[in-house]
């Protein structure tokens, strides 16, 4: 069972006098719920538990918290600023010596080294090994969506952006981060799995070539939906109407959950994703239509050159 000592989490709970508190948990997480609760309950609190899908800290259960005094998101950091919010991040380890898989990559270069919110803790000792092996380390800076230093998120790379630093080194799990940094800093981009010890160089060629093929389906649309998240991190309104203002075939959607099913109801021919940025790069091949992202349908809409194409990233 991952529960940690919750005796600092019923501390801050008391010290905001709350009685009535709410739990949420994405979904890798979920199965803590009832220990959680029960360990609130037995200090006194009041539990309710959101039971709702949740994938980042971009979809705070607002709804729930509507009906208690205090809201604990676990899993993640906070991407925005939020009153009566706890969030308590998990916390994976790793040992710094897995980092030697990457070294045949790095060959001595100024290194910017980033990790998920799962591993940033370890940032230091990742940082030290590599140093003791005479590697200029640098950690870069974070962002309001990524409040450590060196993390990244899946729409926040800034800690990827550090100007001298021609290699980039990611440790964390899957691609999809590498291949964004890739993208967003045109930097040589490193992969490490810390739970494999897979390292790799990573490039966002295969990736772009996909979204070149997308953007091209995307051209003789008709009618264009721009989707607006009603989540709370992940709204992007002003944005839509920019994009809005771009054709006159465009209108603004709003949405909570983005499934093939409903862009396939709704009938578009094509839509442009201002939720979360992961959505039209990882599922296209799940959506009935295109799905662009505000960057690329600035492409179709002449207003952005495919010289210029980057990723989409929350600011
Ligand atoms: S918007 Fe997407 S990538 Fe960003 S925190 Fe939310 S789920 Fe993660």
């Amino acid at each position: 069972m991952w529960l940690n000592d919750t005796s600092d989490l019923v501390a801050a709970l008391k010290l905001r006098g709350a009685q009535k508190v709410a739990l949420q948990f994405p979904e890798g997480l979920k199965r803590q719920a009832a220990a959680y609760a029960t360990a609130l309950k037995s200090a006194g609190f009041d539990v309710l538990v959101s039971g709702d899908p949740c994938y980042g800290a971009c979809d705070l259960a607002l709804d729930t918290l509507a009906l208690a005094d205090v809201l604990v998101h676990f899993g993640h950091a906070p991407v925005d600023e939020r009153q009566n919010v706890i969030f308590e991040p998990s916390r994976v380890d790793l040992a710094p010596a897995v980092l030697e898989n990457a070294l045949p990559f790095l060959h001595g270069e100024n290194v910017c080294l980033v990790t998920t919110i799962q591993h940033v803790h370890r940032i230091p000792e990742m940082d030290a090994f590599l140093t003791s092996k005479g590697i200029t380390v640098h950690v870069g800076d974070g962002s309001t969506r990524t409040p450590y230093r060196g993390q990244v998120l899946g729409c926040s790379f800034n800690a990827a952006k550090v100007p001298g630093a021609g290699t980039v080194l990611f440790v964390g799990t899957g691609l999809f981060h590498a291949i964004g940094i890739a993208i967003a800093t045109r930097a040589r981009v490193i992969a490490l799995d810390p739970l494999t010890g897979i390292a790799q160089e990573v490039s966002g060629d295969t990736l772009l070539r996909r979204r070149f093929a997308v953007m091209e389906k995307a051209r003789g649309a008709q009618s264009v939906g721009i989707i607006v998240s009603t989540k709370s991190g992940q709204q992007r309104l002003a944005l839509a109407h920019y994009l809005r203002s771009l054709s006159p075939r465009a209108t603004i959607i709003t949405m909570r959950e983005v499934s093939p099913d409903e862009l396939l109801n709704l009938g578009f021919d094509c839509y442009v994703n201002t939720a979360c940025p992961r959505l039209a790069y990882d599922d296209q091949v799940r959506f009935p239509v295109p799905v662009l992202s505000p960057q690329e349908f600035e492409i179709v809409c002449g207003v952005r050159t495919w010289d210029d194409y980057t990723i989409d990233e929350i600011p």
